[in-house]
């Protein structure tokens, strides 16, 4: 059902400066960034071979990247398995009674369709599932 790792998202306080490191230390290409209003977070996305890093840095002090950092501080936030079909993907999962976030699919940056896994049925892992 998993094809492979989409991405992985990182949160940060400032994207410009995490970019530095990215782009300058790292040498990674910046693909794009992208304001999702809906999660309230800008979003820059960094190919790295056959997957991609996803920095989110939030627009809002309450959205839900600024409570996570306030509350663990910056670093990985979530894993994303892309997935062919993420209906079928959430209902394999409902069946397998994994506890879901997100019910039904929500739009996420360059307009893929996501869904969130509860870290209670992960082992502590925020799973994002992808489809684009
Ligand atoms: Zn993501």
């Amino acid at each position: 059902m998993v094809k492979k790792v989409d991405h992985i998202g990182v949160a940060v306080a400032n994207l410009d400066e995490a970019l530095k490191f990215y782009t300058e230390v790292l040498g990674l290409n910046l693909e794009g960034v992208e304001v999702v209003e809906d999660q309230k977070v800008k979003v820059a996305f960094l190919p790295v071979g056959d997957t991609e890093i996803e920095l989110l840095e939030s627009t809002d002090p309450e959205g839900p990247i600024a409570k996570y950092i306030e509350k663990k501080g910056a670093g990985i936030q979530h894993i994303a398995f892309r997935v062919d079909d993420i209906e079928k993907a959430l209902d394999e999962m409902r069946r397998k009674g994994v506890r879901l976030i997100d019910e039904k699919p929500r739009y996420g940056a360059g307009g893929a369709k996501i869904a969130f896994l509860h870290p209670k049925s992960t082992y502590g892992v925020l799973v994002e599932l992808s489809e684009r």
